[in-house]
């Protein structure tokens, strides 16, 4: 690496590519210095459980990717990337065999949540109707809304809590549960604001793109965008772990696909001290548990529905699943813990042997939590599948540290590189201006510690990109 680049970007994770595919595209030299032996950060795939068997090692599902406006500006399918769509985006059994089943469709979703159909659909036709132009605000775009004062209330909605706009709109399990799921992933207790904002988020992109994945991992999407910044000329190191800046080549920028913790050690002694104790501030989420299992044959789910679906969640009630993330928020481990399962393998043969299947599996726990959660995440499947566990071939567990060895910005096993509340949902990672930017001239941060956030969809790498090049022009 003794050439001299534009923009150098440290991290491949799919902001870190991101970010090195529009600085390429827009005619600068690039590389990347990826510190870990394979590229892709949070978007990699391999067999860890049994030969054949290709598990997803962190991120599994993508309606954020499928959606993003800048993913969707790129020529990924010529560089391998397919999407696959299960029959259903989403599952969400409870106990005595029934499931709500989140389908393309809003009508056929409604149509099975008994009494709370006509509430459902009142909730989600206009922001799905209007999802694909809001998207487009994002990288400038601007459309016009079909619907902007139903659009201007449901943005009033979501910056509630899940439990109290699940409660007010619902009056049934089915509907208040499959709310919950959703927002779950906001990583904060369902009576804490904006966890709403992640329910209506989630089932909207469920409706309006569905919840897909790429066909042979997540690991095919990083592997599309490293293909296509290679295209254009831009160059990928990997096993070249940037400690300092001056492992860094000559360039005139460089983006870090890294957290605040990680900057402030590699890069602190060039900021200022109001912006490295800003950096000492930021808070990390809770961090998760995950199983990935090789099994004999499909899960064998009680309920109608979950078969058809890519992701299912296990958790029960709202009331259940907002105890338990409840309980994650204080710092304990619930006993039956709410868990996002994806199964791939029943919509990608490549992803098992013949008639062998794959499933990913996590729950949240305290941040840096050390509690193997095997047992109780076997025990939550078995109970809307049971026989479950009489079909697994092998399984491999990974805590918080294991998490974090595998992928640093995994900061005491945080998957969205930061807490996404609202101190830090919009702010990150901190207040200022032009957040991709750091007090030093031609360093930048590109991870999902800036905005929008947590999940693969490129768009801080774009974003910061963009800002990037206004500097090199
Ligand atoms: C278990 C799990 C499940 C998830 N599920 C989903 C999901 O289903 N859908 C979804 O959209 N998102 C999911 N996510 C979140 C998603 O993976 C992340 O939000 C996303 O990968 C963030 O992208 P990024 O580029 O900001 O960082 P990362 O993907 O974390 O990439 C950072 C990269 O930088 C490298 N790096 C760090 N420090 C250095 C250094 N000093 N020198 C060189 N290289 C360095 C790392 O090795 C890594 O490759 C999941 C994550 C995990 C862990």
């Amino acid at each position: 690496m003794t050439a001299t680049y534009d923009a150098v970007v440290v991290g491949s994770g799919p902001n870190g590519l991101a970010a090195a595919v529009e600085l390429a595209r827009e005619g600068k030299r690039v590389a990347v210095l990826e510190g870990k032996s394979t590229i892709g950060g949070g978007a990699r795939s391999a067999e860890i459980t049994l030969p054949g068997f290709v598990h997803d090692l962190g991120s599994a599902i993508h309606p954020l990717g499928y959606a993003s406006p800048y993913f969707r500006s790129l020529p990924l399918e010529e560089h391998g990337l397919e999407w696959i769509h299960p029959d259903a985006p989403l599952a969400h059994p409870f106990d005595g065999g029934e499931a709500a089943v989140l389908e393309r469709s809003i009508v056929a979703t409604a149509a099975k949540l008994g009494h709370d159909a006509a509430a459902y659909r009142r909730l989600m036709e206009p922001i799905s109707a209007d999802a694909g132009r809001i998207a487009g605000f994002f990288v400038g775009k601007p459309g016009v809304l079909r619907h902007p004062l139903a659009l201007a209330s449901s943005g009033v909605r979501s910056l509630r809590n899940a439990e109290g706009l699940a409660k007010s709109v619902f009056e049934e399990d089915k509907a208040r549960g499959l709310f919950a799921g959703n927002a779950a992933h906001s990583f904060l207790p369902l009576d804490r604001s904006p966890s709403a904002m992640f329910g209506l988020l989630l089932g909207t992109l469920g409706h309006a793109f569905g919840w897909p994945f790429p066909r042979g991992g997540s690991q095919s999407l990083a592997n599309a965008l490293a293909s296509y910044l290679e295209s254009m000329g831009g160059e990928i190191f990997t096993d070249s772990p940037v400690r300092s800046v001056n492992d860094v080549p000559r360039t005139r920028a460089v983006l870090f696909d890294v957290t605040p913790r990680q900057l402030l050690d590699i890069a602190g002694e060039h900021f200022t001290d109001g912006y490295n104790n800003a950096l000492k501030r930021y808070r990390y989420g809770p961090g998760v548990f995950k199983v990935d299992f090789a099994l004999d044959d499909p899960i064998p789910w009680e309920a109608e529905g979950c078969n058809r679906a890519g992701t299912v969640h296990l958790g029960g009630t709202l009331d259940e699943i907002a105890a338990g993330e409840d309980a994650v928020g204080r710092g304990e481990h619930p006993e039956r813990p709410f868990i996002l399962l994806a199964q791939q393998s029943l919509f990608d043969r490549t992803r098992a042997p013949e008639g062998k299947h794959t499933v990913w599996a996590y729950c949240h726990v305290p941040n840096g939590s050390s509690f193997d959660m095997t047992g109780r995440i076997e025990a939550q499947i078995e109970r809307f599948a049971p026989g479950f566990v009489d079909r697994i071939l092998d399984k491999r567990a990974a805590g918080t540290a294991d998490l974090e060895r595998w992928n640093p910005n995994l900061v005491g096993g945080d998957i969205n590189g930061g807490y996404m509340d609202f101190g830090q949902l919009f702010t990150r990672p901190m207040p200022r201006p032009n957040p991709y930017s750091t007090p030093a001239r031609g360093l930048y941060i590109c991870s999902s510690s800036t905005p929008p956030g947590g999940g693969v969809h490129g768009m801080s790498g774009y974003f910061a990109a963009r800002v990037a090049l206004r500097y090199l022009a």
